[in-house]
Order: structure tokens, then C-alpha cells, then sequence
């Protein structure tokens, strides 16, 4: 490899080396949902920051085999089933289709797997009889536990004490069923009209943390290199999952974790006790798919990311600002090339910065950085020259970056036209618009308020919206 990727081990609490186990070929496993409602926001982000990791590291040459997982037989799913007098596998498969649709509908490339829990009983079942046999795990009545004192290095992914933990758990959980409340359950005893399957133990269904044990280890053997997830499944999801898997084959699982930061709904957690959930489909009709895509990008991964109508206006006004960009360069009359070094130098950076950022833990927002100051520079060099023949090159490297994050994949002008951009030409330069702010500031240092008032409102006329934030004025197209 020519560039060295690191990225960030929630394990290792470190920036590490990507160092694949086997060659070129990257093997990653990401939580997928629990299919009782409809996903959210936070499932979006989460697919699409591995949907976008998966497309670089192809980029840069490697194989990537990609395993994301539906839970589909869960508590909540069977809650669900008998509020609405329905079977389970009724409500699992409405939200299963569901979500493949929002899935589609956002860009998100299919993962290379994508298995179930309720077609991988047979080998859950023979992970919980591993455990047992290396003496991990008991049966107490119907059910099977996992004996979490007796893993030494539980609490390694998240970096939790076994006090700390036990005095946790004994306040909330009396299950008398359980040695020791830290326990987990491998194997939940069949409750009457539950749907169950026969087991070694007697009819009953996988607890929530060994389907991604089994099913990750099949598909990409006992030790593969990304588990991926939210930030909120590092406890107790992830950190159950390593003690059951390490439990069962008696070596390492996976060898980095990386973890997606939750989504904010203007500033706030979103929950259900808010009621500010919103859905994948909801988002969908508001906003095209392109601008939720550039939202999440402009975040790093790692990172909260505070969704609100002005953060939604705001990508979609930079959306638009690249669709125009290339929608320019195509109107250009051609006939006459002229000549610009300057945009030369900026375009012939360009992709090793991106490249640079990407492969400093997938910093998209950074790589993003890089494209809107090439548009700048675009920009400036249409208004000085007109048409050179860099504009070109230009063009292709901006869409070359638009594949990686699945942007920009539409005809500009169409685009432009389709409603589902601000649908503003602007028939004012970039530079043009900076002067007019910098001339406005110097009207409102002089206290020379209608003046500045009659420039500001100039550029609403234009179309062009400003804003006085504290790092300064910024401005948009309007939506
Ligand atoms: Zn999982």
C-alpha cells in the first residue's frame, strides 16, 4: 500500500495502523438493526460511515468483505407482535424490508452479507455449547448464562470496573435465575406463545449478544479486523460479544472497534421520551439523500452530529454549491481555452490531501474541507479566465471524490432544475459576494447602519442569505 491508513481502537484507546490479518482484504462486521420500528437518524449515520469507509478502503485497493446483521427475534420485536395480535416473524419482516428500502433510498451499497439471527440458530447453539464446555457459561432452569467473573478480561472494551459494575447490576437486575448479577443471558427458556427453537437446553431463542458472536465468526472466521457500531452498543453489547466469543474459541476476536458517535436532534439526545425521533423515511421526504450524506460526512465520524432544519439547510445549500460549480464549468464556452497556473497548482494537491485526510481515520469532514476550498478556487478561476483546460480535470476530480461518498451522482443541470436543490442559479460571483461582506462590515464599524442594511439586502435580492456567527459572516443560498 502506498498510503498508510490509521484508524481509531476503541479497544487500545489508540490511532492504529490498519494491518489487515490476511493480506489486502479487510473484513468487517457492523451491528445492524433490531427490526421492530422503523430505523432513525442514528441508523443512518452508523450505515453510512461504514458505507463510506468500505467505498475508500476499496479506493485505496483493498478487498473489503462487509457483514451487516439483522436482529430478528428480540423482546421488543415480540412485545411489538403481541400488542398488534400478529406473529414475531410478521413485524420482523415488515421493518426488515423497511429498512432495506431506506437503506436503497440513502445510497447505501448492499453489505456482502446481511444474516439473520432467526437462519443461524444452529450455529448460536454451538457457540453457547463452547462456552460451556470451557466452563464460561451454566444453565439455571431453561436458561443458559454467560459467568462474567470468571472472564478475566471483561470490561476491556469499555473500560469498566467489575465493582463498579456489580454494584450497578445488583440494583437493577434481581433475575434469581442468575449466580451473579453481572451475568448475561447466551439463551433465553421459552415463555408460553413466545417463538422459540429446540436447543440442548430445551426450546428457547438466542439472548441479543451471541447472534453477533455467531454470525460475524462465520462469515469472517473467529478472528476478523473492524467490528463496527454506534457508541452505544460499546456497553454492554460489544463488551458481551468479545467475552462470549473469546470465551468460546479460546483466541482473539476482533482486532479493531470502531464506533460511530450518536446523533443529536438540536442539541438534544434523540429518544423516544422526547419524541424527537426521526426516521429514515421522514428525513427522506424532507431532504434528498445527497444532503443527508454530506450532513453526516461533514461530521467526523467519531463525533456527535447535531441534525436540526439549519444544519439540513446549510448541506444542502453546500450541495448546491458543488452541483453549481459543475453545472458552470459545462455552461462555459469552450472554444477559447485560456490558461490558469494557479488553479493548476490547487488541483494538482487536491486528491493527496483528500487521500491524506481519509486515511487519518476516515476524516471526511476534513477531505470535504479539501473539495469546497478546490471549488473556491474553481470558482475564482471562472470569473478571472473563463475557460481552461484544468476546468476539465477539475470536473473529473470532483466527481472522482464524489463516488467516494456517494454524492454528486447526478446530471448537474437536471439536478439543478429538479427542485431538490435550492434551485438558485446565482447570477453573482463568490468574490463578489465576500467583497460585498467585507464591505458591509466596514458600513457597520462606521455605525453606518442603512448602508450596511442596503448591501445586505442587495444580496437577499441576489438570493444569497447572510449571517453574523461569532467566527464571523457567513453566507448560503437561500432554500
Ligand atoms: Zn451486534
Amino acid at each position: 500500500m502506498e498510503h498508510k491508513i490509521t484508524l481509531y481502537n476503541t479497544l487500545t484507546h489508540k490511532k492504529e495502523p490498519l494491518e489487515p490479518r490476511e493480506g489486502n482484504n479487510v473484513t468487517i462486521y457492523a451491528c445492524g438493526p433490531t427490526v421492530y420500528s422503523s430505523a432513525h437518524l442514528g441508523h443512518a449515520r452508523s450505515a453510512v460511515t461504514f458505507d463510506i469507509i468500505r467505498r475508500f478502503l476499496k479506493k485505496m485497493g483493498y478487498g473489503v468483505t462487509y457483514v451487516r446483521n439483522f436482529t430478528d427475534i428480540d423482546d421488543k420485536i415480540i412485545n411489538k407482535a403481541t400488542e398488534a395480535g400478529v406473529p414475531a416473524e410478521e413485524i420482523s419482516e415488515k421493518y426488515t424490508r423497511e429498512y432495506s428500502k431506506d437503506m436503497a433510498d440513502l445510497g447505501v451499497s448492499e453489505p456482502d452479507f446481511e444474516p439473520k439471527v432467526t437462519e443461524h440458530l444452529p450455529e448460536i447453539i454451538e457457540l453457547i455449547s463452547s462456552i460451556i464446555d470451557n466452563g464460561y457459561g451454566y444453565v439455571s432452569g431453561g436458561d443458559v448464562f454467560f459467568s462474567v467473573k470468571k472472564f478475566p478480561g471483561y470490561g476491556k472494551l469499555s473500560r469498566r470496573s467489575l465493582e463498579d459494575m456489580s454494584e450497578e447490576s445488583s440494583r437493577i437486575d434481581l433475575n434469581e435465575q442468575k449466580e451473579d448479577p453481572l451475568d448475561f443471558a447466551l439463551w433465553k427458556g421459552a415463555k408460553p406463545g413466545e417463538p422459540s427453537w429446540d436447543s440442548p437446553w430445551g426450546p428457547g431463542r438466542p439472548g441479543w449478544h451471541i447472534e453477533c458472536s455467531a454470525m460475524s465468526m462465520k462469515y469472517l472466521g473467529s478472528s476478523f479486523d473492524i467490528h463496527g457500531g454506534g457508541k452505544d452498543l460499546i456497553f454492554p453489547h460489544h463488551e458481551n460479544e468479545i467475552a462470549q466469543s473469546e470465551a468460546g474459541t479460546g483466541g482473539g476476536f476482533a482486532k479493531y472497534w470502531v464506533h460511530n458517535g450518536m446523533i443529536l436532534i438540536n442539541r438534544e439526545k434523540m429518544s423516544k421520551s422526547l419524541g424527537n425521533i426521526f426516521n429514515i423515511g421522514q428525513a427522506l421526504k424532507k431532504w434528498n439523500k445527497e444532503s443527508i450524506r454530506l450532513f453526516f460526512a461533514s461530521h467526523h465520524y467519531q463525533n456527535p452530529a447535531d441534525f436540526s432544519e439549519q444544519a439540513m439547510d446549510e448541506a444542502e445549500a453546500a450541495l448546491d454549491r458543488l452541483y453549481i460549480t459543475i453545472d458552470r464549468i459545462d455552461k462555459l464556452n469552450k472554444t477559447k481555452p485560456g490558461e490558469d497556473k494557479t488553479l493548476e497548482e490547487s488541483l494538482a494537491g487536491f486528491k493527496t490531501k483528500w487521500v491524506q485526510a481519509m486515511c487519518d481515520n476516515f476524516n471526511t469532514a476534513g477531505a470535504l474541507g479539501n473539495l469546497f476550498d478546490l471549488v473556491k478556487a474553481v470558482n475564482r478561476s471562472i470569473d478571472t479566465h473563463g475557460f481552461t483546460l484544468t476546468l476539465d480535470k477539475v470536473r473529473k476530480e470532483i466527481l472522482e471524490f464524489g463516488d467516494l461518498m456517494n454524492i454528486l451522482q447526478e446530471e448537474p443541470e437536471q439536478y439543478l432544475k429538479s427542485g431538490k436543490s435550492s434551485g438558485k442559479d446565482l447570477d453573482i460571483t463568490e468574490d463578489e459576494i465576500q467583497r460585498l461582506i467585507e464591505e458591509r462590515k466596514a458600513e457597520r464599524r462606521e455605525k453606518n447602519w442603512a448602508k450596511a442594511d442596503e448591501v445586505r439586502d442587495f444580496l437577499n435580492a441576489k438570493g444569497i442569505t447572510i449571517e453574523d456567527k461569532p467566527q464571523g459572516t457567513v453566507w448560503r443560498v437561500d432554500g
